[in-house]
């Protein structure tokens, strides 16, 4: 017996995590595996977060505050902007998901960039809405190229900035051009700016997307507490938005999408100034270690703002992640963003980083 499938789910590619450590641990018969492929904080989650859960554990039995109230104040003032102006969401993932089911019509569509995270397209193709891939040039987003694309149904444009898996990033210059174009060819375009590594960025010639919300109040930003904030598996992330907007996500959303650990795990984190420190100097001082010791392999690496490095072979990267998986260190294959001969790996603890090192050394 069949049943006929819409088609826009028929032909959807799921979402391909990393590895998981105990997967490769049961498959390999290894004892030891580190995992350097979902761009984790190495350094664990904020200790204050992890003591504020523990207590809030108590109260499962109750319903989060569906509104975030607590989080969205303590939030607004982090960032300097206004509780109405915040979405949380179960990650920024959903951030994502809930802006492609609520402004792209059935006649609209968005533009993304190539070698952008895979999330937009699957979000997109997950909602049947149509959308525009536009090639990148030397792996960096072509803003000129995605402008000349506006048109009247552009509802909405996605652009990670520092973007993943490549790790490129835009400077203030081509930020604020690009934006004037889109206000030119169509002021109702939403431009979404995807900063998940914002607190790892060190260049100061990078554009901190906040600073231009007044200028432009079609301009939306995504931050998470996934990446510098250790706080992947709880599931939080935010959008930033002009009020009226955000007012529309809250139609979408389900009542109470961000649960108890999240919200007092991410109130707890951000008064963690030390755990945020710490993991962006460790991050910083690891990221230089393994781009000097790739270059000294002969391995292409990518600069990166980020907390992980993009390195390319010149020849395909499946057998060389393959036997890195035997070394026990999981990385991440890229080939699903077109770049089979890249692998990404994620700036790991000191320790990890000389155990990939090590390892790379004895694959190739
Ligand atoms: C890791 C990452 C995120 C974070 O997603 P969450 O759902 O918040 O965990 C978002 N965008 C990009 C580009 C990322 O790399």
């Amino acid at each position: 017996m069949t049943f006929p499938i819409p088609h826009h789910v028929e032909t959807l590619q799921p979402y391909i995590p990393g590895k998981p450590i105990e997967e490769t641990k049961r498959e390999l018969g290894l004892q030891e595996v580190i995992k350097l492929a979902s761009n984790e904080n190495p350094l664990g989650p904020s200790p204050l977060a992890v003591q504020a859960i523990r207590e809030s554990l108590v109260e499962a039995h109750l319903y989060p505050d569906g509104s975030g109230f607590l989080l969205k104040q303590k939030l607004a003032s982090h960032l300097g902007v206004t509780p109405e102006q915040l979405v949380l969401g179960n990650g920024s993932n959903e951030i994502i998901e809930l802006l492609v089911k609520t402004f792209v019509g059935v006649t609209d569509h968005a533009i993304i960039s190539q070698h952008s995270f895979i999330a937009y397209k699957l979000a997109l193709h997950a909602n049947a809405k149509q959308f525009v891939e536009i090639p990148t040039k030397n792996r960096k987003h072509d803003l000129e190229s995605i402008s000349q694309k506006i048109g009247a149904q552009t509802k909405l444009i996605f652009l990670a900035n520092p973007e993943n898996p490549t790790g490129a990033w835009l400077l203030k210059d081509e930020w604020e051009n690009f934006l004037a174009k889109v206000a030119e060819k169509n002021a109702h375009t939403l431009v979404v700016v995807d900063e998940a590594y914002f607190e790892y960025v060190t260049d100061s010639r990078y554009p901190n997307s906040l600073h231009y919300h007044h200028a432009y109040p079609h301009l939306i930003t995504l931050r998470t507490f996934s990446k510098i904030y250790g706080l992947a598996g709880l599931r939080l992330g935010y959008g930033v938005m002009a009020p009226w907007l955000a007012a529309y996500l809250d139609r979408t959303r389900l009542p109470f999408n961000v649960s108890v650990p999240a919200l007092v795990g991410g109130l707890a984190a951000l008064d963690d100034c030390e755990h945020v420190k710490k993991s962006r100097e460790s991050n910083s001082l690891g990221r230089q270690y393994l781009q000097e010791e790739f270059e000294k392999l002969g391995v292409q690496s990518f600069l990166s703002q980020t907390n992980f490095l993009l390195i390319d072979f010149g020849f395909p990267a499946a057998p060389v992640f393959d036997a890195l998986l035997r070394q026990g260190v999981i990385v991440r294959p890229v080939a699903n963003y077109g770049l089979p001969n890249s692998l990404r790996v994620t700036v790991g603890t000191d320790r990890e980083n000389e155990q990939l090192i090590i390892a790379m050394k004895k694959v190739l």
